[in-house]
């Protein structure tokens, strides 16, 4: 039976630090790490994810500041108050909820983050130094992934790593930071041929793609190690990940659980990015 991987404990553990950290960096230098959320009409999501966000904020004694616009902002709103966050010398990052109400351009936006405060490292710039291995910020959730494997002493070097989806804000980087921590990386998506033949190679299993319990035990090598980044709602209403839990913990060595697993992860790099960005903001 696999071991459960705590997200929810390590992510405390993790927050913890963070706070530490960022009560240090404010006695020493008067600077409290500020984060903006920008969220643009309804979404009640996209409301939960902010709030969430919101409160890891003000637990890790940060500044939290959400802006809340309507469904029917215009681009040159948006980019007007995008425009005032980034002269705003109190606000470390910037964050825009995705996803934007159609009439919004999404790329635009993203790139009028100005990198240094693009704590979701979504921007072109930030994206790029991921491709080189220089980063400042690592997109969440995969940063999440990798201090998860941290946590637990799991090894990456050498190791058949299987990333299902290749997204860009989950699955690509995610093959990166694998390829820089040395894994030997393969990278699966909807056309792959023999999906199970390839996911069945992986000692690290890092699943992406958005549907409800996809992959079984008989896709998984026993001894496995599996990551489940999945978050897909039931018809009952209930959080499930891409990967059917019951007949996959009886293969891998290790699992994160859905929800505990991941999830909280995310947020808490999130803490980590505007901690950092803070302290570029110093230099
Ligand atoms: P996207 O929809 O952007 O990408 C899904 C990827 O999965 C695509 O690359 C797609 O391939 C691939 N895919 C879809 N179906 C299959 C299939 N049958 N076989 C193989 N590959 C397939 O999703 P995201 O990357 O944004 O998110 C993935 C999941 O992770 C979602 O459940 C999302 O909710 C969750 N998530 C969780 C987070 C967390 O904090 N835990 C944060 C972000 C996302 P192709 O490119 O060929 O279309």
């Amino acid at each position: 039976m696999a071991k459960i991987i705590d997200g929810k404990k390590i992510a405390a553990e993790v927050r913890a630090d963070i706070k530490r950290r960022a009560a240090e960096f404010a006695a020493e230098t008067g600077v409290v790490p500020g984060l903006a959320v920008v969220i643009v009409g309804e979404d009640p999501a996209s409301k939960v994810y902010v709030r969430n966000k919101g409160l890891a904020c003000v637990e890790a004694g940060f500044k939290s500041v959400t802006v809340e616009m309507p469904e029917e902002t215009t681009m040159d709103e948006l980019l007007g108050k995008l425009e005032e966050l980034k002269a705003d010398s109190t606000i470390h990052g910037i964050l825009v909820q995705l996803p934007l109400p159609r009439h919004l351009d999404e790329k635009a936006v993203l790139e009028a983050i100005p990198p240094e405060k693009d704590v979701d490292a979504f921007h072109v710039v930030n994206t790029g130094k991921i491709m080189l291995g220089e980063y400042s910020f690592l997109p969440c959730t995969p940063a999440g992934v990798m201090e998860l494997l941290r946590h637990e002493n799991i090894d990456v070097c050498g190791k058949e790593c299987v990333v299902v989806g290749r997204s860009n804000i989950v699955g690509k980087p995610m093959a990166m930071l694998l390829l820089h921590a040395n894994g030997t990386v393969t990278v699966c998506h909807s056309r792959t041929r023999d999906l199970a033949e390839v996911t069945r190679r992986a000692d690290i299993l890092v699943v992406a793609i958005g549907k409800a319990d996809f992959i079984t035990g008989d896709m998984v090598k026993e001894g496995a190690v599996v990551i489940d980044v999945g978050m897909n709602r039931r018809a009952d209403g209930k959080l499930t990940g891409d990967v059917d839990y019951a007949s996959v913990e009886v293969k891998a060595s290790a699992i994160t659980p859905v929800p505990g697993g991941v999830g909280p992860m995310t947020i808490t790099m999130l803490l980590e990015n505007t901690l950092t960005a803070a302290k570029e903001s110093v230099k």
